[in-house]
């Protein structure tokens, strides 16, 4: 479902973030992507939702060249792939189920669809009792399970997450895990950059490590492998 074909990144300023990557994931994958700060991990992410295109190279989603696409072209790929951010995300003025069925509601879908959809998004996060309140008074933990919801509300092929643990406490971080667990068990494909050492490796997923820029490691069954 995911192709790179020798991608290259490098920015304005010079910044060669991604150097002649070539990778494949398929349908149903459970992806973590793993390396030191500033090896290109997020950048490899946000060519996933073409919030970056490639400087050299394709990256191809489900048979679309996303390098190719054109610009009204992209917010239907961005409704077949949730994103989940470290710091959430959540749009402060709006509440929980506003929050979750933005996602829906401008795609111009019927009142009493996304109400259904949006109720079982956050049924699914074990949230359903907020529907009413703001984000900010909810816990971190809380919060990511919003953004986990807003993410699963369109029912997307694809899942990625760029440290979508790293500001929780490994406890809170491991109740995100089960959710990501179970959403690839429905087929998701989840693609998570991370630097929870302990969640990799008990997890036994595969593990791509990037390194300046460059695949340095691809295990089907992976560890961690570093000691960050
Ligand atoms: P990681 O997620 O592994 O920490 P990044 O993809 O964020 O790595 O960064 C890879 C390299 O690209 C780094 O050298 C970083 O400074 C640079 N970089 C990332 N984003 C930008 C940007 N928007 N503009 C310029 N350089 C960037
Ligand atoms: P399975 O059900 O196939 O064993 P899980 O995702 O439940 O897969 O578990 C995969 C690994 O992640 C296991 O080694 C398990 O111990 C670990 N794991 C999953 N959930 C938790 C959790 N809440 N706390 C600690 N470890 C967990």
């Amino acid at each position: 479902m995911i192709q790179f074909t020798n991608v290259s990144k490098i920015y304005s300023n010079g910044a060669r973030a991604l150097v002649d990557i070539n990778l494949t994931i398929e349908n149903g994958e459970f992806v973590f992507l793993v390396g030191p700060s500033g090896a290109g991990k997020s950048t490899l992410i946000r060519l996933l939702y073409r919030e970056e295109t490639p400087t050299r190279g394709q990256v191809i989603i489900n048979g679309k060249n996303l390098l190719r696409m054109r610009d009204h072209d992209v917010p239907r790929l961005r409704r077949n792939i949730g994103v989940i951010f470290q710091d959430f995300r959540l749009l402060p003025s709006k509440t929980v189920f506003e929050n979750v069925a933005f996602a829906l509601e401008v795609i111009g879908m019927s009142k009493n669809e996304v109400r259904d959809r949006t109720r079982q998004a956050l049924d699914l996060v074990g949230l359903a009792s907020k529907e009413k309140v703001f984000p900010n008074e909810l816990s971190g933990g809380e919060q990511q399970r919003i953004s986990v919801a807003r993410a699963i509300v369109n029912n997307p092929a694809l899942l990625v997450a760029d440290e979508p643990t790293g500001n929780l406490d490994p406890e809170t971080a491991w109740g995100i895990m089960d959710l990501l667990y179970n959403i690839n068990k429905r087929g998701t494909t989840v693609v998570m950059a991370t630097h929870a050492r302990d969640i990799v490796d008990q997890m036994q997923k595969r593990v791509i490590a990037i390194e300046n820029g460059k695949v340095a490691r691809d295990d089907q069954q992976g560890g961690y492998g570093y000691v960050d």
